[in-house]
């Protein structure tokens, strides 16, 4: 089928079968690209106008349990200065999102035992508790069902959980034998069943990845339905088992993004950080694809160089509102505002 087709067909019914998204990924062109894009902003732009939504992004572990392969906070990583931030400094880190405007928090770390439910819950009732008016996203890995329940229960608005690859082989290549691509998919079950908004994601470009696999996950995300989804290159990190590939491309990335635009209208779909990293202009470039939310870094500036999951991540040293202001000139030169807002779904 041409691909003016399969771009009508996927505006229209939301669907394409796996062979449909495969060719629209392996046989792209800049022009069909340009097409889908502009696509993927009009339904943005219906959905949610110029807005772009803000999350204040809290980086407060980077002990892990866990050996992903791609992951420079992974265990095995020696030579990774471990740090974990205490309750009084997150809450700082919050204090000081909320004056700049975030009504979003996102608790990012590694898979640490020190991460108790209780210690999180504790932690989510004291961020709902001073600011009702905020969501609190979680992005803490696999857990049990018993503690997403309780922390769903604490207040714990959203969960981001990347299922990185919808291939159970692919999955088998990224990972120790120690993880699964079942419990994954039971973890995310989990979320949805506890109420959780819930994110997946994946990264564009690893290892092995080939045009079925993004086709597999791209309906995934149509079966799925998850209500946000973060993909972003993968850049390669130099202390990991991966330091020799090549990482993912800007241009691949923002055609993936498109596509989930039109997948999903109203998903939540964030400019990474990633893209940002290995492109200057990357996330404007991502806005402009279809994508509608953006992270800034709000972790202690003297940590955030050692969350490195990637190398030379983009902003690690810069302060908050320097982040923010640096985001706001960026969206506004594309015709966008970073909005004082949660940033729910529709
Ligand atoms: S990707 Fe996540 S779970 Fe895997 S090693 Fe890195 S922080 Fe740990």
């Amino acid at each position: 089928m041409k691909h003016e087709l399969l771009i009508d067909q996927l505006e229209q019914r939301h669907s394409l079968s796996s062979e449909g998204y495969e060719q629209l990924i392996s046989r792209r062109t800049p022009e069909v690209a340009a097409e889908l894009a502009r696509r993927a902003r009009v339904e943005c732009e219906r959905v949610y106008g110029d807005a772009v939504y803000t999350r204040g992004l809290i980086e407060f572990t980077n002990y892990c349990k866990n050996n992903c392969l791609y992951c420079g906070i992974r265990r095995g990583n020696a030579s990774c200065r471990r740090y974990r931030l205490t309750h009084e400094q997150i809450m700082a880190c919050v204090e000081e999102g909320y004056d700049l405007g975030f009504r979003t928090f996102v608790l990012q770390g590694g898979e640490d035992s020190e991460t108790t439910d209780e210690w999180l819950c504790d932690i989510i009732s004291a961020i709902k508790g001073a600011h009702p008016d905020c969501a609190v996203t979680l992005s803490v890995g696999e857990r049990s069902t018993e503690s997403y329940r309780m922390l769903r229960k604490a207040g714990a608005d959203r969960y981001l959980l990347r299922h990185e690859t919808a291939n159970r082989e692919h999955y088998r290549k990224l990972h120790p034998r120690s993880m699964s691509y079942e419990n994954r998919m039971r973890c995310l079950r989990d979320l949805r069943a506890a109420g959780f908004t819930v994110g997946v994601g994946f990264m564009v470009g690893s290892p092995f990845q080939t045009s079925a696999d993004l086709a597999a996950d791209l309906k995934f995300i149509e079966d799925f339905s998850p209500e946000m989804c973060g993909i972003g290159p993968y850049v390669p990190h130099h202390a990991t088992p991966f330091a020799q590939f090549p990482g993912g491309t800007v241009e691949l990335t923002c055609f993936l993004l498109s596509l989930i635009r039109l997948i999903k209208p109203t998903i939540l779909l964030p400019a990474t950080t990633a893209l940002g990293t290995i492109d200057a202009a990357g996330r404007e470039k991502g806005i402009l694809a279809g994508a509608n939310v953006v992270m800034p870094n709000l972790s202690p500036a003297d940590v955030r160089v050692d969350y490195e999951l990637y190398d030379n991540k983009v902003h690690a040293g810069d302060v908050a509102a320097e982040c923010k202001e640096d985001l706001e000139a960026r969206m506004e030169s594309i015709g966008r505002r970073l909005v004082v807002d949660r940033g729910d779904p529709k």
